[in-house]
Protein backbone atom coordinates (compact mmCIF):
# COMPACT_ATOMS: atom_id res chain seq x y z
CA UNK A 1 0.00 0.00 0.00
CA UNK A 2 1.35 3.48 -1.12
CA UNK A 3 0.75 5.98 1.69
CA UNK A 4 1.30 10.01 1.34
CA UNK A 5 1.60 11.13 5.23
CA UNK A 6 1.83 15.31 5.92
CA UNK A 7 2.67 16.37 9.13
CA UNK A 8 2.67 20.01 9.89
CA UNK A 9 4.00 22.27 11.94
CA UNK A 10 3.19 21.90 15.22
CA UNK A 11 3.64 17.99 14.82
CA UNK A 12 7.42 18.66 13.97
CA UNK A 13 7.87 21.62 16.41
CA UNK A 14 11.33 20.43 18.13
CA UNK A 15 13.02 17.26 18.73
CA UNK A 16 11.13 15.09 20.99
CA UNK A 17 7.93 15.83 17.99
CA UNK A 18 10.26 15.09 15.26
CA UNK A 19 10.95 11.43 16.35
CA UNK A 20 6.98 10.89 17.77
CA UNK A 21 6.70 11.70 13.86
CA UNK A 22 9.59 9.25 12.72
CA UNK A 23 8.37 6.62 15.23
CA UNK A 24 4.43 7.11 13.01
CA UNK A 25 6.50 6.48 10.20
CA UNK A 26 8.80 3.67 10.98
CA UNK A 27 5.26 1.86 12.60
CA UNK A 28 3.83 2.28 8.74
CA UNK A 29 7.03 1.24 6.90
CA UNK A 30 7.62 -1.73 9.25
CA UNK A 31 3.90 -2.87 7.91
CA UNK A 32 5.27 -2.93 4.66
CA UNK A 33 3.93 0.12 3.32
CA UNK A 34 5.64 2.57 0.59
CA UNK A 35 5.81 5.82 2.61
CA UNK A 36 5.94 8.95 1.43
CA UNK A 37 5.91 11.68 3.88
CA UNK A 38 5.23 15.65 3.09
CA UNK A 39 6.66 18.07 5.60
CA UNK A 40 5.82 21.93 7.03
CA UNK A 41 8.62 23.89 8.79
CA UNK A 42 8.91 23.25 12.14
CA UNK A 43 6.70 25.13 14.24
CA UNK A 44 6.06 28.68 13.60
CA UNK A 45 9.24 28.62 11.46
CA UNK A 46 7.92 30.28 8.45
CA UNK A 47 6.71 33.34 10.86
CA UNK A 48 9.88 33.97 11.98
CA UNK A 49 11.54 33.43 8.35
CA UNK A 50 8.78 36.23 6.98
CA UNK A 51 9.71 38.63 10.15
CA UNK A 52 13.52 38.35 9.55
CA UNK A 53 12.82 39.75 5.88
CA UNK A 54 10.72 42.13 6.80
CA UNK A 55 13.43 43.53 9.59
CA UNK A 56 16.04 43.71 6.60
CA UNK A 57 13.53 44.98 4.13
CA UNK A 58 10.11 45.90 5.00
CA UNK A 59 8.99 45.13 1.44
CA UNK A 60 11.37 42.13 -0.09
CA UNK A 61 11.07 41.04 -3.85
CA UNK A 62 8.64 38.30 -3.95
CA UNK A 63 11.00 35.89 -5.35
CA UNK A 64 13.76 36.40 -2.50
CA UNK A 65 10.97 35.78 0.06
CA UNK A 66 10.12 32.49 -1.46
CA UNK A 67 13.85 31.93 -1.36
CA UNK A 68 14.26 32.49 2.49
CA UNK A 69 10.98 30.52 2.89
CA UNK A 70 11.75 27.49 1.26
CA UNK A 71 14.29 26.99 3.92
CA UNK A 72 12.12 26.01 6.65
CA UNK A 73 10.71 22.86 4.78
CA UNK A 74 14.06 22.18 3.73
CA UNK A 75 15.15 21.83 7.37
CA UNK A 76 12.34 19.75 8.29
CA UNK A 77 12.78 17.40 5.69
CA UNK A 78 16.18 16.48 5.95
CA UNK A 79 16.27 17.06 10.24
CA UNK A 80 13.44 14.46 9.90
CA UNK A 81 15.36 11.98 7.43
CA UNK A 82 18.00 11.81 10.12
CA UNK A 83 15.47 10.88 12.82
CA UNK A 84 14.52 7.79 10.54
CA UNK A 85 18.24 6.93 9.96
CA UNK A 86 18.32 6.80 13.76
CA UNK A 87 15.61 4.80 14.17
CA UNK A 88 17.32 2.42 11.32
CA UNK A 89 14.72 3.36 8.52
CA UNK A 90 16.39 4.06 5.24
CA UNK A 91 14.83 7.44 4.15
CA UNK A 92 15.77 10.17 1.72
CA UNK A 93 14.91 14.04 2.15
CA UNK A 94 13.76 15.79 -1.32
CA UNK A 95 12.94 19.26 -1.25
CA UNK A 96 10.17 20.63 -4.61
CA UNK A 97 13.45 20.87 -7.22
CA UNK A 98 14.67 17.24 -6.74
CA UNK A 99 11.59 15.74 -7.01
CA UNK A 100 10.50 18.36 -9.86
CA UNK A 101 7.50 19.99 -8.57
CA UNK A 102 6.09 22.46 -11.28
CA UNK A 103 4.48 25.42 -10.65
CA UNK A 104 3.04 28.35 -11.78
CA UNK A 105 5.40 31.57 -12.27
CA UNK A 106 3.49 33.79 -9.52
CA UNK A 107 5.97 34.15 -6.28
CA UNK A 108 3.91 33.63 -3.30
CA UNK A 109 0.98 32.45 -4.72
CA UNK A 110 1.59 29.85 -6.90
CA UNK A 111 -0.31 26.52 -8.12
CA UNK A 112 1.26 22.74 -8.19
CA UNK A 113 0.75 22.05 -12.62
CA UNK A 114 2.64 18.59 -12.73
CA UNK A 115 4.94 17.12 -10.55
CA UNK A 116 7.03 14.26 -12.08
CA UNK A 117 7.09 11.14 -10.23
CA UNK A 118 10.20 8.87 -11.55
CA UNK A 119 12.17 10.12 -8.62
CA UNK A 120 10.26 9.59 -6.13
CA UNK A 121 9.43 6.00 -7.51
CA UNK A 122 12.68 5.17 -7.77
CA UNK A 123 13.84 5.86 -4.56
CA UNK A 124 10.68 4.11 -3.02
CA UNK A 125 11.79 0.90 -5.15
CA UNK A 126 15.03 1.35 -3.17
CA UNK A 127 12.89 0.61 -0.65
CA UNK A 128 12.88 3.97 1.32
CA UNK A 129 10.85 6.57 3.36
CA UNK A 130 10.33 9.38 0.53
CA UNK A 131 10.75 12.64 3.07
CA UNK A 132 9.39 15.93 0.92
CA UNK A 133 9.27 19.29 1.50
CA UNK A 134 5.52 20.78 1.72
CA UNK A 135 4.19 24.15 0.49
CA UNK A 136 7.11 24.67 -2.19
CA UNK A 137 7.70 24.27 -6.34
CA UNK A 138 9.68 25.40 -8.85
CA UNK A 139 8.12 27.46 -11.93
CA UNK A 140 9.48 27.85 -15.50
CA UNK A 141 12.70 30.08 -14.56
CA UNK A 142 14.13 27.87 -12.35
CA UNK A 143 13.13 29.77 -9.05
CA UNK A 144 11.46 28.35 -6.08
CA UNK A 145 7.67 29.08 -5.25
CA UNK A 146 5.63 28.89 -2.44
CA UNK A 147 1.85 28.13 -2.84
CA UNK A 148 0.93 29.73 -0.21
CA UNK A 149 0.01 29.92 3.26
CA UNK A 150 -0.78 26.10 4.65
CA UNK A 151 -0.09 25.34 1.49
CA UNK A 152 1.98 21.48 2.60
CA UNK A 153 -1.48 20.19 2.69
CA UNK A 154 -2.08 20.87 -1.39
CA UNK A 155 1.23 19.29 -1.75
CA UNK A 156 0.60 16.27 0.19
CA UNK A 157 -2.88 15.79 -1.83
CA UNK A 158 -0.88 16.69 -5.18
CA UNK A 159 1.61 14.06 -4.73
CA UNK A 160 -1.33 11.22 -3.49
CA UNK A 161 -3.29 12.38 -7.02
CA UNK A 162 0.04 11.81 -8.74
CA UNK A 163 0.91 8.21 -6.88
CA UNK A 164 -2.08 6.92 -7.43
CA UNK A 165 -1.68 6.72 -3.56
CA UNK A 166 -4.12 4.22 -1.70
CA UNK A 167 -4.31 6.76 1.48
CA UNK A 168 -3.19 10.16 2.09
CA UNK A 169 -3.27 11.54 6.06
CA UNK A 170 -3.46 14.82 7.09
CA UNK A 171 -1.61 14.88 10.40
CA UNK A 172 -1.87 17.86 12.57
CA UNK A 173 -2.72 19.24 15.93
CA UNK A 174 -6.00 18.73 16.71
CA UNK A 175 -8.01 15.46 16.19
CA UNK A 176 -9.71 16.09 12.73
CA UNK A 177 -12.17 18.65 11.64
CA UNK A 178 -14.47 19.89 14.02
CA UNK A 179 -18.05 21.59 13.36
CA UNK A 180 -15.91 24.86 14.26
CA UNK A 181 -12.41 25.68 15.33
CA UNK A 182 -11.72 23.99 18.98
CA UNK A 183 -9.36 26.28 20.37
CA UNK A 184 -12.14 28.82 19.90
CA UNK A 185 -15.35 27.33 20.13
CA UNK A 186 -15.25 24.41 23.15
CA UNK A 187 -18.17 23.11 22.63
CA UNK A 188 -17.20 22.01 18.81
CA UNK A 189 -17.58 18.41 17.85
CA UNK A 190 -15.46 16.52 15.59
CA UNK A 191 -17.26 15.15 12.49
CA UNK A 192 -16.49 11.62 11.86
CA UNK A 193 -17.10 12.49 7.80
CA UNK A 194 -17.51 15.59 5.62
CA UNK A 195 -18.02 15.97 1.82
CA UNK A 196 -15.74 17.81 -0.73
CA UNK A 197 -17.94 20.56 -0.77
CA UNK A 198 -18.57 21.49 2.68
CA UNK A 199 -14.88 21.34 3.37
CA UNK A 200 -14.21 23.42 0.85
CA UNK A 201 -16.61 26.19 1.65
CA UNK A 202 -15.08 25.15 5.48
CA UNK A 203 -11.72 26.22 4.24
CA UNK A 204 -12.46 28.82 1.98
CA UNK A 205 -14.21 30.97 4.12
CA UNK A 206 -11.06 30.43 7.25
CA UNK A 207 -11.09 27.01 8.92
CA UNK A 208 -7.63 27.12 8.83
CA UNK A 209 -7.35 23.04 9.44
CA UNK A 210 -6.78 22.32 5.56
CA UNK A 211 -5.63 24.48 2.78
CA UNK A 212 -8.60 25.39 0.36
CA UNK A 213 -6.50 24.51 -2.62
CA UNK A 214 -5.66 21.05 -1.09
CA UNK A 215 -9.44 20.18 -1.20
CA UNK A 216 -10.08 21.46 -4.28
CA UNK A 217 -7.66 19.51 -5.79
CA UNK A 218 -8.71 16.44 -3.36
CA UNK A 219 -12.15 16.36 -4.74
CA UNK A 220 -11.22 17.17 -8.78
CA UNK A 221 -8.71 13.90 -8.69
CA UNK A 222 -11.13 11.65 -6.10
CA UNK A 223 -8.21 11.58 -3.30
CA UNK A 224 -9.93 10.40 -0.25
CA UNK A 225 -8.20 12.36 2.87
CA UNK A 226 -7.96 11.89 6.98
CA UNK A 227 -7.42 14.65 8.90
CA UNK A 228 -6.24 13.19 12.41
CA UNK A 229 -3.82 14.05 15.21
CA UNK A 230 0.10 13.44 15.34
CA UNK A 231 -0.20 12.93 18.85
CA UNK A 232 -2.58 10.07 19.17
CA UNK A 233 -4.20 7.19 18.11
CA UNK A 234 -7.63 8.73 17.70
CA UNK A 235 -9.44 7.91 14.59
CA UNK A 236 -10.25 11.24 12.74
CA UNK A 237 -11.98 13.05 9.74
CA UNK A 238 -12.92 11.12 6.44
CA UNK A 239 -13.38 14.22 3.50
CA UNK A 240 -14.81 12.41 0.87
CA UNK A 241 -17.60 12.79 -2.05
CA UNK A 242 -20.28 11.61 -0.53
CA UNK A 243 -21.11 10.55 3.61
CA UNK A 244 -23.85 8.30 4.76
CA UNK A 245 -24.14 10.43 8.32
CA UNK A 246 -27.86 12.22 8.05
CA UNK A 247 -27.31 15.98 7.02
CA UNK A 248 -28.00 18.84 9.54
CA UNK A 249 -28.85 22.11 8.64
CA UNK A 250 -25.88 23.48 9.05
CA UNK A 251 -22.32 22.10 9.36
CA UNK A 252 -19.94 23.96 10.46
CA UNK A 253 -18.87 27.29 11.20
CA UNK A 254 -15.80 29.18 10.13
CA UNK A 255 -14.30 32.78 10.91
CA UNK A 256 -11.41 35.04 8.96
CA UNK A 257 -10.34 37.66 10.14
CA UNK A 258 -7.90 38.11 6.89
CA UNK A 259 -10.24 40.62 6.04
CA UNK A 260 -10.08 44.91 5.01
CA UNK A 261 -13.30 46.20 3.88
CA UNK A 262 -12.98 48.55 1.19
CA UNK A 263 -15.62 51.45 0.61
CA UNK A 264 -15.60 53.86 -2.22
CA UNK A 265 -17.94 56.51 -1.60
CA UNK A 266 -19.92 59.15 -3.73
CA UNK A 267 -19.62 57.26 -7.35
CA UNK A 268 -21.68 58.37 -9.58
CA UNK A 269 -24.56 57.17 -9.80
CA UNK A 270 -25.13 55.69 -13.75
CA UNK A 271 -24.09 52.23 -15.24
CA UNK A 272 -20.95 50.95 -16.06
CA UNK A 273 -19.50 52.66 -12.65
CA UNK A 274 -19.67 48.97 -11.12
CA UNK A 275 -18.31 47.44 -13.74
CA UNK A 276 -15.31 50.26 -13.91
CA UNK A 277 -14.51 49.16 -10.12
CA UNK A 278 -14.11 46.14 -10.26
CA UNK A 279 -12.60 45.73 -14.17
CA UNK A 280 -9.75 47.74 -12.44
CA UNK A 281 -9.53 45.62 -9.70
CA UNK A 282 -10.21 42.17 -11.79
CA UNK A 283 -6.68 43.00 -14.14
CA UNK A 284 -4.41 43.55 -11.33
CA UNK A 285 -5.57 40.19 -10.03
CA UNK A 286 -7.18 41.15 -6.82
CA UNK A 287 -9.74 38.96 -5.77
CA UNK A 288 -13.19 40.79 -4.46
CA UNK A 289 -15.32 38.65 -1.87
CA UNK A 290 -18.35 40.35 -0.26
CA UNK A 291 -19.60 43.23 -2.57
CA UNK A 292 -22.62 46.03 -1.01
CA UNK A 293 -23.26 48.95 -3.30
CA UNK A 294 -25.85 51.46 -1.87
CA UNK A 295 -28.91 52.90 -2.81
CA UNK A 296 -28.22 55.77 -5.29
CA UNK A 297 -29.33 59.36 -3.73
CA UNK A 298 -28.69 62.39 -5.26
CA UNK A 299 -27.14 61.47 -8.06
CA UNK A 300 -24.29 59.47 -6.46
CA UNK A 301 -23.78 55.95 -4.56
CA UNK A 302 -21.35 53.74 -2.47
CA UNK A 303 -19.94 50.60 -3.09
CA UNK A 304 -18.21 48.75 0.02
CA UNK A 305 -16.66 45.35 -1.07
CA UNK A 306 -13.90 43.65 1.02
CA UNK A 307 -10.22 41.88 -0.11
CA UNK A 308 -8.03 39.86 1.76
CA UNK A 309 -5.20 42.13 4.32
CA UNK A 310 -2.13 41.06 2.03
CA UNK A 311 -4.15 42.72 -1.18
CA UNK A 312 -5.28 45.79 0.67
CA UNK A 313 -2.85 48.09 -0.09
CA UNK A 314 -2.73 47.39 -3.53
CA UNK A 315 -6.50 48.22 -4.02
CA UNK A 316 -6.25 51.22 -2.31
CA UNK A 317 -2.88 52.62 -4.20
CA UNK A 318 -4.96 51.53 -7.86
CA UNK A 319 -8.48 53.01 -6.57
CA UNK A 320 -6.67 56.11 -5.67
CA UNK A 321 -4.66 56.89 -9.04
CA UNK A 322 -7.81 56.42 -10.14
CA UNK A 323 -9.81 58.93 -8.46
CA UNK A 324 -10.74 61.19 -11.49
CA UNK A 325 -11.34 58.04 -13.97
CA UNK A 326 -13.92 56.98 -11.62
CA UNK A 327 -15.79 59.87 -9.96
CA UNK A 328 -15.31 59.51 -6.53
CA UNK A 329 -15.33 61.45 -3.50
CA UNK A 330 -13.82 59.83 -1.13
CA UNK A 331 -12.24 55.99 -0.40
CA UNK A 332 -12.39 54.35 3.27
CA UNK A 333 -11.16 51.37 4.38
CA UNK A 334 -11.42 49.47 8.09
CA UNK A 335 -9.11 46.44 8.59
CA UNK A 336 -10.14 45.44 12.35
CA UNK A 337 -13.19 43.16 10.43
CA UNK A 338 -13.83 39.76 10.30
CA UNK A 339 -15.95 37.49 7.99
CA UNK A 340 -17.77 34.54 10.14
CA UNK A 341 -19.83 32.09 8.02
CA UNK A 342 -22.39 29.17 8.78
CA UNK A 343 -21.51 26.76 6.58
CA UNK A 344 -23.74 23.28 5.05
CA UNK A 345 -25.02 21.69 1.93
CA UNK A 346 -28.67 20.82 4.55
CA UNK A 347 -29.37 24.82 4.16
CA UNK A 348 -30.06 24.62 0.27
CA UNK A 349 -34.02 26.27 -0.01
CA UNK A 350 -34.28 26.53 3.89
CA UNK A 351 -35.10 30.47 4.03
CA UNK A 352 -35.30 29.89 8.41
CA UNK A 353 -30.81 29.82 8.01
CA UNK A 354 -30.14 33.04 7.22
CA UNK A 355 -32.62 34.89 9.73
CA UNK A 356 -31.21 32.39 12.58
CA UNK A 357 -27.97 33.73 11.92
CA UNK A 358 -29.40 37.45 11.99
CA UNK A 359 -31.11 36.59 15.27
CA UNK A 360 -28.50 34.99 17.21
CA UNK A 361 -26.01 37.90 16.27
CA UNK A 362 -28.29 40.46 17.47
CA UNK A 363 -29.45 38.15 20.67
CA UNK A 364 -25.19 38.44 20.92
CA UNK A 365 -25.30 42.28 20.59
CA UNK A 366 -23.11 42.40 17.41
CA UNK A 367 -23.84 44.46 14.91
CA UNK A 368 -23.38 43.45 11.01
CA UNK A 369 -21.43 45.36 8.91
CA UNK A 370 -22.09 43.18 5.76
CA UNK A 371 -24.00 39.88 4.49
CA UNK A 372 -23.20 37.73 2.02
CA UNK A 373 -24.71 34.35 1.20
CA UNK A 374 -25.40 31.35 -1.62
CA UNK A 375 -26.89 28.39 -0.98
CA UNK A 376 -25.01 26.91 1.07
CA UNK A 377 -23.57 29.49 3.55
CA UNK A 378 -24.83 32.92 5.20
CA UNK A 379 -21.52 34.94 5.69
CA UNK A 380 -21.75 37.94 7.93
CA UNK A 381 -19.02 40.97 8.15
CA UNK A 382 -18.47 41.98 11.42
CA UNK A 383 -16.02 43.45 14.02
CA UNK A 384 -12.85 41.63 14.53
CA UNK A 385 -13.84 41.88 18.13
CA UNK A 386 -16.45 39.80 18.06
CA UNK A 387 -15.40 37.50 16.43
CA UNK A 388 -15.04 34.43 19.22
CA UNK A 389 -18.44 35.92 21.11
CA UNK A 390 -20.00 35.47 17.10
CA UNK A 391 -18.40 31.65 16.41
CA UNK A 392 -19.83 30.54 19.72
CA UNK A 393 -23.40 32.33 19.45
CA UNK A 394 -23.64 31.04 15.66
CA UNK A 395 -22.37 27.45 16.77
CA UNK A 396 -25.29 27.03 20.09
CA UNK A 397 -27.68 28.58 17.65
CA UNK A 398 -27.52 26.38 14.96
CA UNK A 399 -27.21 23.18 17.76
CA UNK A 400 -23.59 21.89 16.88
CA UNK A 401 -22.82 20.70 20.08
CA UNK A 402 -22.99 17.16 20.96
P1 LIG B 1 -0.77 22.27 10.63
O1 LIG B 1 0.45 23.00 11.06
O2 LIG B 1 -0.80 20.86 11.12
O3 LIG B 1 -1.04 22.38 9.16
P2 LIG B 1 -2.78 24.27 11.12
O4 LIG B 1 -2.52 25.22 12.23
O5 LIG B 1 -2.57 24.72 9.73
O6 LIG B 1 -1.96 22.95 11.43
O7 LIG B 1 -4.28 23.69 11.23
C1 LIG B 1 -4.75 23.14 12.42
C2 LIG B 1 -5.51 24.19 13.21
O8 LIG B 1 -6.69 24.55 12.49
C3 LIG B 1 -6.03 23.72 14.55
O9 LIG B 1 -5.06 23.88 15.54
C4 LIG B 1 -7.27 24.59 14.77
O10 LIG B 1 -7.02 25.63 15.69
C5 LIG B 1 -7.55 25.19 13.41
N1 LIG B 1 -8.94 25.02 12.96
C6 LIG B 1 -9.72 26.00 12.43
N2 LIG B 1 -10.93 25.54 12.13
C7 LIG B 1 -10.96 24.23 12.45
C8 LIG B 1 -11.94 23.20 12.36
N3 LIG B 1 -13.16 23.43 11.84
N4 LIG B 1 -11.61 21.96 12.79
C9 LIG B 1 -10.39 21.71 13.28
N5 LIG B 1 -9.41 22.64 13.39
C10 LIG B 1 -9.68 23.89 12.98
N1 LIG C 1 5.06 26.36 6.47
C1 LIG C 1 4.02 26.93 5.64
C2 LIG C 1 3.16 27.88 6.45
O1 LIG C 1 3.40 28.07 7.64
C3 LIG C 1 3.20 25.90 4.95
C4 LIG C 1 2.36 25.01 5.83
O2 LIG C 1 2.55 24.96 7.03
O3 LIG C 1 1.49 24.30 5.29
O4 LIG C 1 2.27 28.48 5.92
MG1 LIG D 1 -1.91 23.86 7.97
Amino acid sequence: MLVVKKFGGTSVADKERIFNVARRIEKSYKAGDDVVVVLSAMGKMTDVLIDQAKDINPNPSKRELDMLLVTGEQTSVALMSMALSVLGVPSISLNAFQVAMHTTSSYGNARLKRIDSERIRHELDQKKVVVITGFQGVNKYDDFTTLGRGGSDTTAVALAASLHADKCEIYTDVEGVYTADPRVVKKARKMKEITYDEMLDLASLGAGVLHNRSVEMAKKYNVQLVVRSSLNEEEGTIVKEKVKVERMLVSGVAADKNVTRISVIGLEDRPGVAFRVFDLLAKANINVDMILQSIGREGRKDISFTVTEDMADEALELLENSKERLDYQKLDHRTNVAKVSVVGAGMMSNPGVAARMFECMYNSNININMISTSEIRVTVLIDEKDTEKAMNAAHDAFGLED
